[in-house]
């Protein structure tokens, strides 16, 4: 395998079919490179992201951050947010 290292590249092209280069990604390999870092980046950071916790006043509990959106459309968050509207009120 080593032996083989010369200044030339042989390109080998191998036989596709039309309807499957359809799928093939028609982007330059340095767009893919820094795709591919920016997934990475963000992947991290949103990652960091997840682990914080999001307190809920009217429920009274912790929260993770991807789940709260979800928790504010559940039974009990809508019924306990309505007990705290209605005691603030008075
Ligand atoms: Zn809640």
């Amino acid at each position: 395998m080593s032996e083989e290292k010369t200044d030339q590249k042989i390109e080998v092209i191998p036989e596709v079919k039309p309807e499957k280069l359809i799928f093939k990604s028609k982007l330059p390999d340095a767009v893919k490179e820094y795709n591919r870092q920016y997934y990475l980046k963000t992947r991290a950071e949103k990652l960091q992201k997840d682990k914080l916790k999001v307190y809920c006043h009217a429920c009274n509990l912790n929260i993770r951050r991807p789940g709260f959106l979800r928790h504010t459309k559940t039974a009990n968050h809508i019924k306990m947010s309505n007990v705290g509207v209605k005691s603030d009120s008075n």
